[in-house]
């Protein structure tokens, strides 16, 4: 609508150009002073008027436009009110979860709190470089023989120790903590 709007005026400029140089023709009509000047006067004459007249159509053809999006823009209006709408009940949900996780992340920080007194401080700071090394994952499964920190097949060797649950035992291939999830779930 806007561009609509700065191309009218843009014409509407231009004819108002165009009407000054015919006025301007209009008075050397009475200045010239043999046939041949008068009939290349009248020949610039006919192409700015031609010049007006394209002008005009693409004039109204942007009015026409112009009228279209008036009758429209009310319908656009309801269309941008109703997304609106629809995103900020979105966005309402969103922050609503967010809310959730970071509550449940404060609960968990606590409880982790609590626990980290009562571990063995030495294996503790080894978990902690750990952790620090590897992006916050530092103990993982083994599944299906698969450690899950670098899906690579762990030796049944290395299963057996961890089955066992009598040391710390490492992943070969990245280096962090095994656990078994079959010995989770008893
Ligand atoms: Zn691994």
């Amino acid at each position: 609508m806007k561009e609509i709007k700065r191309k009218r005026r843009g014409e509407e400029r231009r004819i108002d150009e165009v009407d000054v140089r015919l006025a301007k023709h209009e008075e050397e009509k009475y200045k010239v002073k043999s046939q041949d000047e008068f009939a290349a006067l009248e020949k610039e004459v006919s192409r700015v008027e031609s010049e007006k007249r394209e002008i005009e159509d693409l004039l109204l053809e942007l009015m026409e436009k112009e009228e279209e999006l008036t009758q429209f823009l009310p319908s656009f209006k309801v269309k941008a009110e109703t997304e609106k709408n629809s995103l900020d009940g979105e966005r309402k949900v969103l922050i609503s979860n967010l809310k959730k996780l970071t509550s449940q992340g404060e609960k968990f920080h606590d409880e982790r709190e609590k626990l980290v007194p009562r571990l063995n401080p030495v294996l503790w700071e080894q978990y902690e470089k750990l952790r620090q090394q590897k992006d916050g994952l530092a103990v993982v499964p083994i599944k299906d023989g698969i450690c899950q920190g670098c899906n690579v097949k762990v030796p049944p060797s290395l299963i057996g120790r961890v089955k066992r649950s009598k040391e710390i035992v490492y992943c070969e291939n990245c280096n962090r903590i095994l656990y078994n999830t079959s010995l989770r779930k008893v």
